[in-house]
């Protein structure tokens, strides 16, 4: 069942849980720390822009950790980059998500073999909840990424998430 479990006759009362609530509200309103790396990163600031409109699923950037509920890794983590990831990851507030754009963010991309200075995949320092593949994506897979992820919290204990 979605949202709007059941609807009065006279439209004017609905009923749901609240988890499902609170659910619908995070997944309309994605706050998003704005953190680009290397060329994934214009595709992503395209998609923002007003020919894909990020906005119109709620996603409007931030620039502070501590008001964000969503990073995008679009780009190459190099290994310095690794640690200050983590430490923006661990300053964002519960329940946080992350997207990984890209085959750098994904598993070292074109780096993955030789790149020394390259981490192989941003998941080995944050928990990733979508991985958008491409070398770059378009700005039409990172919405349909953004979409699974939508997907995902539709469905979410609140209690495990924050756990
Ligand atoms: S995945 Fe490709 S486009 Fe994206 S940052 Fe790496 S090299 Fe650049």
């Amino acid at each position: 069942m979605g949202l709007l479990d059941q609807e009065f006759s006279d439209s004017n009362i609905v009923i749901t849980k609240a988890e499902d609530l609170l659910n619908w509200a995070r997944l309309s309103s994605l706050w998003q720390l704005g953190f680009g790396l290397a060329c994934c990163a214009i595709e992503m600031m395209a998609t923002s822009a007003s020919h894909y409109d990020f906005d119109r699923f709620g996603v409007i950037p931030r620039p502070s950790p501590r008001q964000s509920d969503i990073i995008i890794i679009s780009g190459t983590v190099t290994l310095k980059m690794a640690l200050r990831i983590k430490r923006l990851y661990e300053q964002m507030p519960d329940p946080k998500y992350i997207i990984s754009m890209g085959s750098c963010s994904n598993c070292g991309g074109p780096y993955w073999e030789h790149g020394y200075h390259v981490l192989k995949g941003v998941d080995r320092v944050i928990p990733v909840d979508v991985y958008v593949p491409g070398c770059p994506p378009r700005p039409e897979a990172l919405l349909e990424g953004l979409l699974k992820l939508q997907e995902k919290i539709r469905t979410e204990s609140l209690s495990k998430k924050s756990a």
